[in-house]
This record gives C-alpha cells, sequence and structure tokens, in this order.
C-alpha cells in the first residue's frame, strides 16, 4: 500500500475534483489513502488513510443493504438492477422507462431506494437508522455526517429535485419528496476516512458475516448479490471500464472514494478527490487497478 501511494502521489494527472457541490470543491486533489482489510482483520494501509472525505455515493451501498432488508425482493419492483450506460444523474432515461431507475446506483435508483427506508418514518429517524448500521459496521461511533456538504448539496441540488418529483409523478416514491430528498443529500454527506470505509465493507468480502462477531449482517447469497450489482453499476456510465481494469464489485462516489471488494480476501477502500470524465476517481481506479495486477486479486483469478 505504501508503494501505491507514493507512485500515486507523483502522479501529475489527478483528475478534476468535483465543483458541481461547492463544498466538495474545496478539497485538495493532491490527498491520496488507501487501505486493505483482509479475511483475517489484517490492515494494510497508505497515504492519507485516516482522513476523513465525503463518501457520497458510497453510501447507496449500505442503503441499498438496509432497504433490502426491509422490503426484501420487493425492492426490484421499484427500483432495477442492470447497469445504465448513462450518466449518474440522467433524466433522460427515466423518461424512457416511465419512472422506474435502472439501478440502484445512479441518483434516481438511490432516491427511491431512500424513499423506501424513509417509509413510516420521520426523516430524522431514517438518517439515524442509516448512520448507525454505517457505525456499527465500521465499528467506529465516531462516524459523522458533514453538515455543511449536506446543506451545500440541498441548496445546489435541483437535478436530483428533478429526478426525485419526476418518480413522484409516477408513484416511484411513497413520501413527500423534501423529506426523501434530504435523507439523501445527508446520507451522500457521511464523512468517513479509507480505514473506516474497509472495516465498513468487510461483511461483502466475507459472505455477509462481520468478521468481528461471527453475526451475520446479510445472508450469502444477498452479499454475493450486492456484490454483482456493484460490479455491473457501481461506476455509472464507466462500470465497464472499471470491471475491465479491476475485475473487483466496486462503488465509486463524487467525494474521489471507491470501496472494492474482493471477494473472500479483502475489504479496500481507496481516496483520491480528483475524478475522471464519468464522475469516479482517476487514481482510485488506477490504484486499484495495480492493487488487484500486484495481489492476482480480480474475481477472475488474476
Ligand atoms: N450526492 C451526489 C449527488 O447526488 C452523489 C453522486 C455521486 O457520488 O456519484 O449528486
Amino acid at each position: 500500500m505504501k508503494e501505491i501511494a507514493a507512485d500515486m502521489a507523483e502522479r501529475p494527472e489527478r483528475g478534476k475534483v468535483a465543483s458541481y457541490i461547492p463544498e466538495l470543491a474545496k478539497i485538495d486533489p493532491k490527498k491520496f489513502g488507501i487501505v486493505v482489510i483482509d479475511d483475517e482483520g489484517n490492515v494494510a494501509s497508505g497515504g492519507d488513510s485516516e482522513a476523513p472525505f465525503s463518501i457520497q455515493s458510497i453510501s447507496k451501498v449500505f442503503t441499498l443493504t438496509l432497504a433490502l432488508g426491509k422490503i426484501g425482493d420487493k425492492l426490484w419492483q421499484r427500483v432495477g438492477r442492470e447497469p445504465s450506460g448513462s450518466a449518474f444523474n440522467s433524466i433522460v432515461q427515466l423518461e424512457y422507462e416511465k419512472g422506474k431507475p435502472r439501478n440502484p446506483f445512479i441518483n434516481a435508483g438511490a432516491i427511491a431506494v431512500t424513499d423506501v427506508i424513509v417509509s413510516g418514518h420521520q426523516p430524522r429517524e431514517s438518517l439515524g437508522e442509516i448512520l448507525h448500521f454505517v457505525r456499527f459496521l465500521a465499528e467506529d461511533n465516531s462516524i459523522k455526517i458533514d453538515d455543511e456538504v449536506a446543506a451545500s448539496e440541498q441548496r445546489t441540488g435541483f437535478r436530483n429535485s428533478a429526478l426525485a418529483n419526476y418518480m413522484k409523478s409516477f408513484g416511484v416514491l411513497e413520501n413527500p419528496v423534501h423529506f426523501t430528498l434530504g435523507v439523501y443529500f445527508h446520507h451522500c454527506a457521511i464523512a468517513m476516512s479509507c480505514k473506516q470505509l474497509a472495516m465498513a465493507g468487510r461483511f461483502l468480502a466475507t459472505n455477509g458475516i462481520n468478521p468481528s462477531t461471527d453475526m451475520s449482517v446479510v445472508t450469502p447469497e444477498r452479499a454475493k448479490r450486492i456484490n454483482s450489482i456493484m460490479m455491473m453499476c457501481g461506476h455509472y456510465d464507466g462500470s465497464g471500464e472499471f470491471a475491465y481494469r479491476v475485475g473487483l464489485p466496486g462503488k465509486s462516489g463524487v467525494g474521489g472514494g471507491i470501496l472494492a471488494i474482493a471477494p473472500g480476501k479483502a475489504s479496500i477502500a481507496v481516496w483520491s478527490p480528483g475524478l475522471d470524465e464519468n464522475g469516479n476517481s482517476y487514481l482510485g481506479r488506477i490504484a486499484l487497478e495495480q492493487l488487484t495486477r500486484r495481489m492476482g486479486w480480480s474475481v477472475f483469478g488474476v
């Protein structure tokens, strides 16, 4: 990890930090962190591995897990599970598909998933449930929501409001749009370090079991399915390229983080704030490609 971090520190080409959420535009593009936690709990890290960053869309892995726990396969009546091939915030696909988002990881799909968690609760309770789940997985009660990032996104989230209102018109959302959006913006604004994120991802590398307690977080089958969706849909319209280069299930966020899972082997978190043209971490992907190549860890065995 130290060698990969040293290599990444020297790269002049680092992508562009997200600017459409003003608070994210302030982040130093030179940051880079990586943490690997293997199935026995050994931790290897490099770079800014303990610095918190905005996990953004990586939170969608945790909300998907919660929503599946809540309503099981009924979720798939409201959200699809096919790769989208379009941008993370595309509205055109929603119109073609009559308000049913293509998958749980594009923004529209994640907003629909959040709506499932909100149903039957006050927004504050739902947000508490999500934060509690993430803290439980990461075994770290210090994990917080960055209120300034949430407020920044709430102020400027016109596209997400459009997506939510559009879905509401088709009856895909059950709750008031501003309730669901408020929870969505806040869970995207959870701040975590690579270390905390890799901890939170462990259950996906170990057949759904929390390795510290041996308790089941999800069934092995559900862990498989969440990994499959990460593999196919975790990087928006860059999902094919990520699978081609890295060969692992992964989920990116516009804060520059990626959570990647080497099933049976390790949970991996990487952070570099500069993004490529699809909104995925530019150096994060390169670092993961190096890691899987050197360890022979892709799901395809090399
Ligand atoms: N909160 C971001 C948005 O809704 C998430 C996008 C991302 O991380 O890819 O625009």
